[in-house]
């Protein structure tokens, strides 16, 4: 590992055992680990107990860095000379503003490398048993973001994401599911078009919720389901049932209420 430079580092959707050799290697050398919110406590834990940690945010309503103040952060450890990990959820170049951070290193010449991670549509669709492709149900694959710009709108060209044998990944799209719904039936995808949420993917807090395009919102309201949660239409849902292989573990019990045996 160098000094003064910015290791780009996935982390992937949640469980630590879907890390990278490579992070993990990373992680363990790093002098100081910049961290996003959507990095797992458990993924967190096997950060060096004398590591430095800066929590660079993002939660609604708690104090978090802007975009601009983490790049310049990123910058100032490096030009200190310290070995950088910015550890972020999922893959760094996947709606995680990675390709911004990596830009700004580029642009100040300061030495950066990138460590893929398995981004929540591969992690999450594993574990809730639907496989992004399949013979005869979906043979392309669309990644997309339901994260509303400044003035509220989500602004696609609908029909074009109308295809019957394309599964579409919706990341942040918890807030405006109502509207992403409304829009892709009345661009023309059947109503009956099966469809997916998964909260917290890969993690023992995972919880699906399966339905249609028409009714998913309803059903996400109903489980109360909160962020993050990655939201899949298609085809290929409907296998979820029959590949339902995934048992997230109930919370372990406080060691004094267990029952001996
Ligand atoms: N770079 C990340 C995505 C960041 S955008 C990646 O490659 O995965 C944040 C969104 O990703 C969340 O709003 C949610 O839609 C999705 N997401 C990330 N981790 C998730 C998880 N464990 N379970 C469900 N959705 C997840």
């Amino acid at each position: 590992m160098r000094s003064g430079c910015v290791y780009l580092v996935g982390a992937g959707p949640g469980d630590p055992d879907l890390l990278t050799i490579k992070a993990l290697r990373l992680m363990r050398e790093a002098d100081v680990v910049v961290l996003d919110r959507l990095v797992s406590e458990e993924i967190q834990d096997l950060i060096p107990a004398g590591t430095s940690r800066i929590f660079a945010g993002k939660e609604a309503g708690r104090h978090h860095l802007r975009q601009d103040e983490i790049n310049d952060l990123l910058l100032r450890l490096a030009h200190s000379g310290r070995r950088v990990v910015r550890l972020k959820g999922g893959d760094p170049f996947i709606f995680g503003r990675g390709g911004e951070e990596a830009e700004h290193l580029a642009h100040n010449h300061v030495p950066f490398e990138v460590v893929p991670g398995i981004t929540a549509a591969a992690g999450c669709c594993a574990y809730a048993g639907i496989p992004l492709t399949h013979r005869a149900l979906a043979s392309t694959v669309h990644f997309i973001t339901g994260h509303a710009k400044d003035d509220g709108e989500i602004d696609y060209d609908w029909p074009k994401l109308v295809d019957t044998d394309c599964t579409l990944v919706i990341y942040m799209g918890l807030g405006t599911l109502d509207r992403v719904a409304e829009a892709l039936i009345a661009a023309g995808l059947p109503a009956d078009t099966p469809a997916a949420a998964i909260q917290k993917g890969t993690t023992s807090a995972q919880r699906r919720v399966i339905g249609s395009i028409a009714d998913l919102p309803e059903r996400v309201r109903a489980c109360r389901l909160v962020s993050p949660t990655l939201v899949v239409v298609g085809r290929v849902v409907a296998m979820a049932e029959v590949l339902d292989w995934f048992e997230p573990m109930p919370e372990p019990m406080p060691v004094a209420i267990q029952v001996a045996r």
